[in-house]
């Protein structure tokens, strides 16, 4: 089974409205330089909600081979949740991939497995795909219960969804440790639990499921480290923080093969 690679760029909290136009602009650049066109790897910039609009009229209007993602979404439909964007208002803003339950919004925004869950649900009744964050920080690392652990986020998040509504999704394995910290795991590493999860999913549902869903890395990859870690058979792809801020080093992971 051929699962395309999907590299995506998070920029969480940051750049201003123009940085993040030229951003655009410098990436689009750069990888129409190394002949990309999106047809070897999927390349999703994930900027904050205030740009999307921007990025999006970019992108459809230069014909740019990229897909719009973002950062999180709201677990309710619409009402008084002051501060809180919909999976509908996404949808509209032609929005394809939602990033839930960043270890960000586990850690400092109290986001549990339920939480992330329903929201996961949220974004695929709205027409989008959820890029489902999951990993274990450095003490369960330490207590090398890192796989059962990463596991159990899977079941909880995966809870009720279907079998066609996971094949069409995105997990992502982020070793917690390995965020922002120059800390890579090694190939071996990502691919073991990268594997474990495949390997639950198909215990959860079944072997065709399993070989549909991607699961990307994450955790300071950058350009001189994406080729070994997406050579790994369970690895589809990479969600990239830091990296993704600089536009070559960002083409150069999109551009890993
Ligand atoms: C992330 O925040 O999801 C991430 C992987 O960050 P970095 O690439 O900077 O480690």
């Amino acid at each position: 089974m051929t699962r395309k690679p999907i590299m995506a760029g998070n920029w969480k909290m940051n750049l201003n409205h123009v940085e993040a136009t030229g951003m655009v602009q410098k990436l689009a650049w750069t990888l129409a330089d190394k002949e990309y066109d999106g047809s070897k790897s999927e390349c999703v910039v994930v900027p904050p909600f205030t740009d999307l609009r921007t990025v999006q009229t970019l992108i459809d209007g230069e014909r740019m081979p990229f897909i719009l993602g973002a950062q999180n979404v709201s677990e309710h439909d619409s009402g008084a949740h002051t501060g809180e964007i919909s999976a509908d208002m996404l949808a509209k803003l032609q929005v394809t991939y939602v990033v839930v339950g960043h270890s960000e919004r586990r850690q400092f925004h109290g986001e549990t497995d339920e939480l992330i869950n329903t929201k996961a649900k949220k974004v695929i009744a709205a027409g989008m795909t959820p890029i489902i964050c999951v990993g274990e920080g450095l003490d369960i690392r330490k207590e090398g219960t890192h796989v059962e652990y990463t596991l159990n986020q899977v079941r909880g998040t995966l809870a009720g969804l279907t079998a066609e509504q996971v094949a069409g999704l995105v997990i992502a394995y982020e070793p917690v440790w390995a965020i922002g910290t120059g800390e890579v795991a090694t190939p071996a590493d990502a691919q073991e639990v990268c594997g474990a999860i495949r390997a639950e999913v198909a215990a959860l549902y079944d072997q065709p499921t399993a070989d549909a869903v991607r699961i990307q890395y994450g955790g300071s990859v950058k350009s001189g480290n994406v080729a070994q870690i997406m050579a790994q058979p369970d690895v589809d792809g990479a969600l990239v923080g830091g990296a993704s801020l600089q536009p070559e080093e960002f083409a150069a992971i999109v551009r890993f093969y």
